[in-house]
C-alpha cells in the first residue's frame, strides 16, 4: 500500500508510454495516484486520465507559473468541474518566487481567489511555495482561516516552517530529493516529522529520486523516497507505507479502490 499524492500524468513526457506507467504503478502495488492540474488544459486532461482508472484521482488549478493567464473565465471553467467525483482537491496553487514566471502580483491575486475557491467548494488545497515562504505564511495568516486543510506539496523549507505550516492544519509532503546525497534539509525533515503529518510524492516527470535520478520520473518510483524515509527513521518500510497512505486518504477523502 502506497500513494502517490502529487503527480503531473498529463505532462506530454508521458505522451509516449502514459499508460505503461500506470500498468507499473498499479501492479507494484500503488494504490491511488493524484495527477496535478497546473492550468484549465492539464486540470482538463488530469480529470480524463482519472475518470480512465479506478485508483487515479485529480485536482484543479492554476500553477502560480500560469496565474498569468488566469481570467474570470478559466475560473468559471474549473469551478464547474469542483463538483466532479473524481475531482479531490484545488491545486496546484502558491507562490514561485524562483522562477517567477507570472509577476508577483498575479501570483497574489490567484492564491487568494483560489484559495476562496477551495474554500467554497470544501475541497483541500495543494500549495506550492519556492523562495516565497514570507509572503505566503503572511497570506495564510492573514485569512484568519483557524485551519486550513491542505497539503504543502515537495516541501524543501526547514523543520521549524514544517512545524509552522502543521500547526496551521497543513501536512507536509516529501518528494524524492530526499534521497539525494547532500539533500540534508529535507532529510532532517523527513526524520523528525510527525508521522501523522507526512505525506508522499513523485511529482512526475520532475525530481526523480535516487537510484533513477538523471532520467524521467514516475509514480513507482514513489517507492524509493519512501524507502528513504523508512532508513532514515530507522524503521520499516511497511510502516511509513501505510502511515503515509492512510493520511494522504483522510486528507483528499479517497475511497478504497477495489
Ligand atoms: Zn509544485
Ligand atoms: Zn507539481
Amino acid at each position: 500500500m502506497l500513494i502517490d499524492s502529487h503527480t503531473h500524468l498529463d505532462m506530454k513526457d508521458f505522451d509516449k508510454d502514459r499508460s505503461q506507467v500506470i500498468e507499473r504503478a498499479m501492479k507494484a502495488g500503488i494504490t491511488h495516484i493524484i495527477t496535478i492540474g497546473t492550468d484549465l488544459t492539464s486540470s482538463v486532461k488530469a480529470l480524463q486520465l482519472a475518470n480512465g482508472y479506478d485508483f487515479i484521482f485529480s485536482s484543479i488549478g492554476y500553477h502560480p507559473h500560469n496565474a498569468e493567464n488566469i481570467d474570470p473565465s478559466t475560473l468559471k471553467e474549473l469551478s464547474g468541474m469542483a463538483a466532479e467525483s473524481k475531482i479531490v482537491a484545488w491545486g496546484e496553487i502558491g507562490l514561485d518566487f524562483y522562477r517567477h514566471l507570472s509577476p508577483t502580483e498575479k501570483q497574489i491575486e490567484a492564491f487568494e481567489q483560489q484559495l476562496d475557491l477551495a474554500n467554497h467548494f470544501d475541497l483541500p488545497v495543494i500549495i506550492h511555495n519556492r523562495e516565497a515562504d514570507k509572503d505566503l505564511l503572511e497570506i495564510l495568516k492573514k485569512r484568519g482561516d483557524s485551519k486550513y486543510r491542505g497539503v504543502i506539496h515537495c516541501f524543501s523549507g526547514d523543520y521549524d516552517l514544517a512545524m509552522t505550516f502543521i500547526q496551521m492544519g497543513f501536512y507536509i509532503s516529501i518528494p524524492g530529493t530526499v534521497t539525494y546525497k547532500n539533500a540534508f534539509r529535507v532529510q532532517d525533515v523527513a526524520s523528525r516529522l510527525p508521522l501523522d503529518r507526512m505525506l508522499l510524492e513523485t511529482d512526475a516527470p520532475f525530481l526523480t529520486p535516487v537510484p533513477k535520478r538523471g532520467r524521467r520520473n514516475e509514480p513507482l518510483f514513489v517507492t524509493y523516497t519512501a524507502k528513504k524515509i523508512a532508513n532514515l527513521r530507522k524503521t520499516d518500510f511497511h510502516e511509513i507505507a501505510r502511515r503515509t497512505s492512510e493520511n494522504t486518504k483522510k486528507l483528499f477523502r479517497l475511497p478504497d479502490v477495489p
